[in-house]
């Protein structure tokens, strides 16, 4: 744990200068406080780990930008398709619909099958 100027627990955060990309440090957490504490936590990092960090953050910032373009693209299409959907209402079968209409042809077929064989049997005589 390490102690502020001010007396207070320091918190912990992390640097994304180009510098020091990646880097933690020590600072006061006290907002707007006037004792500035500052201490690094890591090491000084080697030039090539400072080049890979700003390589991947820069990949970063790319996916980031595409990904909020694929988002605006996708929200795009939704309400391409909200407005088809409401020019022309498809019928939806659900799993009740499809269960009713089971039923009802469980049922209807027996009758006709009888129905038809009645008929049959009325010519017959
Ligand atoms: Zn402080």
């Amino acid at each position: 744990m390490v102690m502020c100027r001010c007396g207070r627990q320091t918190g912990i955060k992390t640097s994304w200068t180009d510098i020091n990309p990646g880097r933690q440090f020590y600072t006061c957490v006290q907002l707007r406080s006037r004792c500035k504490f500052f201490a690094w936590i890591d090491p000084p990092m080697c030039p090539r780990s400072v080049q890979v960090i700003r390589g991947l953050m820069d990949t970063k910032v790319v996916l980031e930008n595409e990904v909020k373009f694929l988002r605006e693209e996708v929200r795009m299409y939704k309400e391409q398709v909200a407005e088809m959907e409401n020019k022309n209402p498809r019928v939806v079968l659900n799993r009740d619909t499809c269960l009713i209409i089971c039923w009802i042809l469980f049922f209807f077929c027996p009758y006709l099958y009888l129905s038809l064989a009645v008929f049959k049997f009325m010519q017959l005589m």
